[in-house]
């Protein structure tokens, strides 16, 4: 009888730590996900190597993106107009024309939303920001496409409206956002959808045979006083460098960092290019963008001024080995926490990622030293 109580009792404890252990699972599962994403947990695919909880691919390259407990939105004022529902197309086909950068940035947000004026169902579609454009323009913009099409002069209502740069990171959240705001495309925890959009592009191989090269480099022998920072800028179309740089800054010329030496140097090579090609062949393969889509490996995480470089350059990709916790503008940490990559105010972003494995590492320098 004794022992019957103590088995008894021995599975009630057993069942209450088992019960325990279940429910501290969900729990962390729904802090993780939040609590209308268990759906998608279940859909993440199994021979992903993604460590979800920091952010890692591959055991070696950590995703460097914002926590995604913000609840605020981070508003701007953008262009909008009532049109009819039937003139829909008009208005997607102008933001297609003449406001791509706006559609490629803000993929959350719906065009339309529907509104009642008296009695009638209206429109309301989102154009573009009111820094960019003025007014008069964005009137004249909108007059035109509509002339255009129909072949009719229309009065025209332009407003301003708020809407959210960043993306709600849950279903509540959303459907807050929307109500209150602007609608929002609800896909799943965006977070999980940036992370495996960013795994399916990723090719491991290749950057560790960048990062093996760049510490190398840094790591041999330099003349005396100089930095032991390098980069290299790669087409990964062709999977072939376009510049290699180490930090040749001087007392004359300070800002010769090693990711701004590269894009002089692509600089001037294209230049060159531009004298010696055709006509015809400039057309062809000239591009406003000196290194569009390009991907950069860097020793040391690049400081204001480079990492602003890069985003006007239009990089895809950049991946760094140290941190610079003083003067980065990249990392969560860094410097003011800029992470410029990613920042919602500036017209184009980029992938960056801090290689984490102890395979390959790059010299330490002054922690105040902007790189
Ligand atoms: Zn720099």
């Amino acid at each position: 009888m004794f022992g019957l109580c103590n088995t008894t009792e021995k599975y009630t404890k057993n069942f209450i730590t088992l019960q325990r252990c279940m429910i501290s699972t969900i729990y962390v599962l729904l802090e993780y996900y939040g609590h209308s994403e268990m759906q998608s947990t279940s859909q993440i695919p199994n021979n992903y190597d993604i460590d979800y909880e920091n952010l890692i691919f591959y055991k070696n390259f950590q995703r460097i993106q914002p926590s995604q407990n913000q609840t605020t939105p981070n508003l701007a004022k953008y262009w909008i107009t009532y049109i009819k529902p039937q003139d829909s197309n008009i208005i997607n086909n102008l933001i297609k024309d003449k406001f791509k950068d706006r559609c490629d940035l803000l993929k959350h947000l719906k065009t339309f939303m529907k509104v009642k004026v008296d009695d009638t169902i209206y429109l309301k579609a989102l154009l573009c920001d009111c820094e960019s454009v003025n007014y008069t323009e964005i009137k004249e913009i909108v007059s035109q496409a509509l002339i255009e099409s129909k072949g009719i002069t229309q009065k025209i209502k332009i407003e301003k409206a708020d809407i959210p740069l960043n993306k709600p990171f849950d279903k509540d959240l959303n459907k807050k956002w929307s109500s209150e705001i602007w609608p929002i495309v609800w896909k799943g925890n965006p977070m999980i959808q940036e992370l495996h959009e960013s795994y399916k592009s990723f090719k491991v191989e290749n950057d560790l045979k960048y990062i093996k090269l760049i510490t190398e480099l840094a790591n041999s022998k330099h003349e005396d006083n100089q930095l032991p920072v390098v980069t290299i800028f790669v087409d990964p179309k062709i999977d072939r460098i376009i510049s290699t740089q180490l930090d040749t800054r001087s007392p004359q010329n300070p800002i010769k960092h090693s990711i701004m030496n590269c894009i002089e140097e692509i600089a001037e090579n294209e230049c060159c290019r531009r004298k010696t090609a055709s006509e015809e062949d400039s057309k062809a393969s000239s591009n406003n963008y000196l290194c569009l889509n390009y991907h950069v490996y860097t020793t040391h995480e690049p400081c204001t001024m480079c990492s602003m470089a890069l985003l006007h350059s239009r990089i895809d990709k950049l991946v760094y080995i140290k941190d610079s916790t003083i003067t980065g503008s990249i990392g969560r940490e860094s410097g003011n926490g800029y992470m410029i990559h990613l920042s919602c105010s500036l017209n184009w972003k980029f992938e960056s990622f801090k290689y984490i494995g102890d395979q390959y590492n790059a010299p330490s320098i002054d922690e105040y030293i902007e790189v």
